[in-house]
């Protein structure tokens, strides 16, 4: 089963919602009079996205709280299930659960990593401990042993299923975090999806999923300077190091200061004797 994500649904024009959760903070008027003004349309549309991305280039961050998002997500690995249910602020999970469903498959349909299909007969490997997995766990369940316990014998491979209820703070810090390059590879390509939903949805905050070096989030690499040299997004985005290689150079004087003729030759260019 490949990996699939669904965006559900979202909380009832986000747009309109963010617009009043700011302007509520900024204005006098009462938030009734506020949101008079969004429905009787005195208010454009693009007067609510302006004013939205202003605020959004601000650190006031807390209206994003009030956007939600739910997600289906399917044929991911409890592997990826570990690492997506650390997350504990601002999302709500419902999981798949191995006591009240049990597997039928003759060979359950477990994710298998690239990495293994790349090795000469490592695929067939894990195939065939697959299928002895699910052998026995199939066995076990036929004699008797409750779902709950057959399932110790199921591997990180074994697929799972999700819906999630996720706010947009909570879904740009995942994005931070995941669609890192030294996030692991599943939940990477599942936030991908996620965040592809979400730009399909409502592209004009769609665009702010970005990993934490991206311009809209923290805007500069903090990992390790080994990672940041091999991951592709080095390429664009600068690595903290520079930046506080900048500031020391500063520090010690050794930036050079603009003089007057630094000024002239720029403002001269063009127009010289
Ligand atoms: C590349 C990578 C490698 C990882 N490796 C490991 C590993 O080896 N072992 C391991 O155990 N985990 C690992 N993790 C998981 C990681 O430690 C976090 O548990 C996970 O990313 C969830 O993020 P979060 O803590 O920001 O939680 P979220 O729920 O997403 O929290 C959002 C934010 O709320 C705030 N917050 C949440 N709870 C509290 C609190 N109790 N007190 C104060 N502030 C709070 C924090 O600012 C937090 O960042 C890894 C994560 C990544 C991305």
């Amino acid at each position: 089963m490949p990996l699939e994500v669904t965006l559900i649904d979202y909380a009832r024009d986000p747009l309109q919602k963010l617009y009043g959760a700011y302007r509520t903070c900024y204005t006098p008027k009462t938030p009734g009079e506020v949101w008079g003004e969004i429905r009787d349309g005195s208010i454009s549309a693009d007067r609510i996205r302006d004013f939205i991305g202003e605020r959004l280039k601000t650190g006031h961050a807390s209206p994003l709280e009030q956007v939600v998002f739910w997600f289906g997500i399917s044929g991911v690995s409890r592997a990826l299930s570990h690492q997506f249910v650390r997350h504990r602020i601002g999302i709500s999970f419902e999981q798949q659960s191995q006591r009240y469903v049990k597997y039928k498959e003759e060979r359950l349909d477990y994710v298998m990593p690239k990495t293994w299909q790349k090795v000469a007969g490592m695929a067939d490997e894990y195939d065939r401990l697959m299928r002895e997995i699910t052998r026995v766990y199939e066995d076990a369940l036929a004699k008797g042993i409750p779902a709950e316990d057959a399932r110790f014998v199921l591997p990180n491979a074994t697929p799972t299923n999700f819906q999630v209820m996720v706010n947009f703070t909570e879904l740009l810090h995942i994005a931070d975090l995941r669609l890192c390059w030294r996030a692991q590879w599943e939940i990477r390509h599942m936030v991908a999806l996620m965040r592809r939903e979400v730009m399909k949805a409502v592209p004009e905050i769609g665009g702010y999923l970005q990993p934490k070096c991206g311009d809209k989030r923290m805007g500069y690499c903090d990992e390790p300077v080994k990672e940041w040299e091999a991951c592709p997004l080095g390429k664009v985005r600068p690595h903290k190091e520079q930046l506080l290689q900048v500031f020391r150079e500063y520090r010690a004087g050794n930036l050079v200061p603009l003089a007057e003729e630094h000024i002239r030759a720029v403002e001269d260019a063009g127009n010289e004797e």
